[in-house]
């Protein structure tokens, strides 16, 4: 096949015929997003390279091997978003936000790209919907935004996900844990994959993360972070889980889940569900306290979560969840010749006005055709205009679902009536 009509490897076109998916999913997500007091922002979807070394972390995979990075005519080094967060926080302190009323709440929704394998919930762009709260250190807002993923989840209809919670401490009793784990990990350094090797010298926990099977042999037996925690980490990650019993949302300890950098504190979740492969994460998410001030700004609290909406739809879809019904053609209206045509056309200007989904021939159908048309694109009402209707001022409406047909006068009243008709058939 000629290479235009072939997208790249890893990506998707979303069709009008399963957008409604896409709205659904969006819809949930915004309204449940703002109903938690969260506004939406917007920011580039490239930005300097340096930003995510710095943000996203120049130990982990995303910026070591997944980055889409160029340069551009004048030589600076851009990069696609891989994530979220980074471009929200590097916003949010240029245009002075962290300086108003805190805490900051904020959602988006954007495409990340990033160059992996691609298989079955993994696209080298994909679409996530985050969360990102700025200014609120207190284990109830860890709790708010765990509830709020929880929420979207559960509006979607979404079953046996899995939420799964973790404590990774603050700088402090992390650096016990490094030691041990440097320890514990240095006896079998002849063993270790080539990337655990590396990741022990800089970014020990990552250790825990390693999908190899020799690597993953050693994690049973691993020291684990939550006997490292000092006492305020351990008093933080308490109150968070009071609360989510408080809430009723269930969740399970793992101190497998980690985030390898240092400007991610306590609390880190993930939901995972089992159909889209073993155990993959539809939401990942977590405190990160020290990286509005590694990105430059003053020091503050900041947490958030990104779900992956691909990931999301596949296991609605596998589900069989119920999305939002598609909308559906009001009134088609058939005719004849130009005459009646272009009154067909001036009637469906003004119920487009009104809000209705109305439709007339624009590609020269005979009559029969647009009959055949109109049921193709299930219109709930058909209108036939020919001459004597223009003369008389009355049409017949028929209604597709039945065949029924209601006389209705072409007056200012028509719209009015066409959507007493409509409301009736949705009873
Ligand atoms: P994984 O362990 O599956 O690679 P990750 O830790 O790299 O995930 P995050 O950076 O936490 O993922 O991104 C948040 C969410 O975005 C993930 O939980 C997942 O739902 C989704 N996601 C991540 N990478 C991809 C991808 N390549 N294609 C589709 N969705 C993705
Ligand atoms: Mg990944």
């Amino acid at each position: 096949m000629d290479i235009v009509t072939k997208r790249p490897r890893g990506t998707e076109d979303k069709l009008p015929r399963e957008i409604y998916k896409w709205q659904t999913v969006e819809k949930v997500a915004r309204d449940t997003a703002e109903a938690y007091g969260c506004k939406e922002i917007r920011t580039p979807t490239f930005e300097h390279t340096e930003l995510f070394q710095r943000g996203v972390g120049d130990t982990t995979d995303v910026v070591q091997k997944e980055m889409y990075t160029f340069e551009d005519k004048k030589g600076r080094s851009i990069t696609l978003k891989p994530e979220g967060t980074a471009g929200v926080v590097r916003a949010a302190i240029e245009n002075g936000l962290l300086n108003d009323a805190l805490p900051l709440k904020t959602y988006y929704f954007t495409r990340c790209f990033r160059y992996e394998a691609p298989q079955s919930g993994r696209l080298r762009e994909f679409n996530q919907f985050g969360v990102e709260v700025f200014g609120a250190a207190e284990p109830s807002s860890d709790a708010e935004v765990i509830a709020l993923a929880n929420s979207v989840i559960e509006r979607l209809g979404v079953k046996n996900v899995l939420l799964k919670i973790n404590s990774i401490g603050c700088p402090a009793c992390r650096a016990e844990y490094h030691k041990a784990l440097k320890e514990y990990y240095g006896q079998y350094k002849d063993k270790l994959c080539d990337t655990c090797l590396e990741r022990l010298e800089r970014n020990p926990m990552r250790l825990l993360d390693c999908k190899s099977e020799i690597c993953s042999e050693f994690k049973k037996d691993a020291p684990m972070i939550l006997d490292y925690l000092c006492d305020d980490c351990k008093t933080h990650f308490e109150s968070v889980k009071k609360r989510l019993d408080a809430l009723e949302i269930k969740y399970e300890v793992d101190p497998l889940i980690v985030r390898g950098l240092d400007y991610y504190t306590n609390t880190v979740f993930e939901f995972v569900s089992d159909e889209i492969g073993s155990q993959a994460a539809v939401c990942a998410g977590g405190r990160y306290n020290g990286l509005v001030e590694e990105i430059g700004g003053s020091p503050l609290a900041g947490l958030g979560f990104a779900m992956g909406l691909e990931r999301m739809i596949m296991v609605m879809d596998s589900q069989k969840a119920e999305y939002a019904p598609e909308k559906k053609c009001d009134l088609y209206i058939a005719t004849f010749d130009e005459e009646t045509n272009i009154y067909a056309m001036t009637l469906a200007q003004k119920l487009r006005a009104e809000g209705f989904w109305a439709e007339y021939d624009t590609v020269g159908r005979s009559f029969k055709a647009q009959m055949k048309y109109a049921n193709k694109i299930n219109a709930a009402f058909c209108m036939v205009i020919g001459s004597d209707e223009l003369a008389g001022g009355f049409a017949k409406l028929k209604r597709m679902s039945d065949g029924e047909e209601i006389s209705v006068k072409l007056d200012d009243g028509f719209a009015e009536r066409l959507n007493t008709l409509i409301m009736d058939i949705s009873l």
